[in-house]
């Protein structure tokens, strides 16, 4: 498969699809904002005047557009890229959007005779222009395999995570790990930074980071294992939270994540939990 349509080149559209040249597929591309393709027609990608010009002239169509929204109108739409295809042009959409979005664009597709692939990333600005990034996909393993090429000119990784709308639940999943980890340390920076510690921004940092990024790593055998033995009691971590507290209280320093967290942990201690380790906070699934 070497004729490749790409749409959506935002920061990380004009990256990918920067690789895709550089690895020799004969690209086009569509963007609403018709400047940020100059850069990639330079490099060789022709510039189509439509969603639906470039969909009847590749053999796969990647879009990476912003969110749901954007996505329905640009692939969705009556003169979108799904009613434009021929039967057999291939789909992925790589963009992060809702599971029931990628379900709506897989049947829509499907419709049409199009084999269709959710296929979110893992990675940001500096994965996409290396070709770097990781790339979850939801759909028929047999359809992966026909467009792998085209996704391993992206992708160092690239994993199969089940049927179509699944990509999204982990991308998605993956996203609010990172999402709440940043706003937990900014709560814990700003209570530091609002006490009398002498160590710099770049120090307390270090300290708050390890400690950040070490705990889920070396949790994790005794999450998946359901291994709750007691290194540290949930009794006990939920006794520092209330005393966080108390210290922000102090302070005048707003937490609101660490006042919810808390109060996950005081769940986890009302249903009896508090003599576990407290990594079996991570429990809450009943499979
Ligand atoms: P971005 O730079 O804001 O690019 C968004 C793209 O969507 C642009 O091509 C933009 O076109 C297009 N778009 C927005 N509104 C549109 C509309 N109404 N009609 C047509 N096109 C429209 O975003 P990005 O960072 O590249 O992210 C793209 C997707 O990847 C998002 O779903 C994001 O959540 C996901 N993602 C981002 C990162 C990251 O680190 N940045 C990492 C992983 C996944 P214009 O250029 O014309 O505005």
């Amino acid at each position: 498969m070497k004729k490749v349509g790409f749409v959506g080149l935002g920061i990380m559209g004009t990256g990918m699809a920067g690789q895709l040249l550089q690895k020799g597929f004969e690209v086009t591309v569509w963007n609403r904002d018709k400047t940020k393709a100059g850069p990639l027609v330079e490099q060789g990608a022709r510039l189509a005047a439509s969603p639906a010009e470039l969909a009847a002239e590749v053999e796969v169509v990647l879009s990476m557009l912003r969110d749901d929204a954007v996505v329905r109108e640009v692939l969705l739409g009556a003169e979108g890229l799904i009613a434009a295809a021929r039967p057999g042009t291939y789909f992925v959409d790589m963009s992060t959007v809702t599971p029931a979005m990628a379900r709506e664009l897989a049947a829509a597709a499907k419709a049409k005779g199009c084999p269709f692939l959710d296929a979110p990333v893992l990675g940001s600005k500096g994965a996409a222009a290396s070709g770097g990034l990781s790339i979850l996909v939801g759909g028929e393993a047999t359809d992966l395999e026909a467009v792998r090429e085209v996704l391993a000119a992206m992708g160092q990784t690239i994993t199969h995570v089940g049927p179509n709308g699944t990509s999204a639940v982990l991308k998605l999943a993956n996203n609010q790990v990172g999402a709440v980890v940043l706003a937990a340390l900014g709560e814990s920076l700003a209570l530091c930074e609002t006490s009398e510690l002498t160590m710099s921004r770049e120090a307390v940092l270090d300290i708050l980071v390890g400690t950040a990024g070490r705990v889920s790593s070396m949790k994790k055998p005794k999450i998946a294992e359901r291994n709750w033995e007691t290194e540290f009691a949930l009794e006990l971590m939920h006794k520092d939270l209330t005393q966080t507290l108390q210290a922000a209280n102090e302070l005048n320093v707003p937490m609101p994540v660490l006042a919810s967290a808390r109060e996950v942990f005081q769940r986890a201690r009302h249903d009896g939990k508090g003599q576990l380790d407290f990594s079996a906070i991570a429990d809450l699934s009943e499979a």
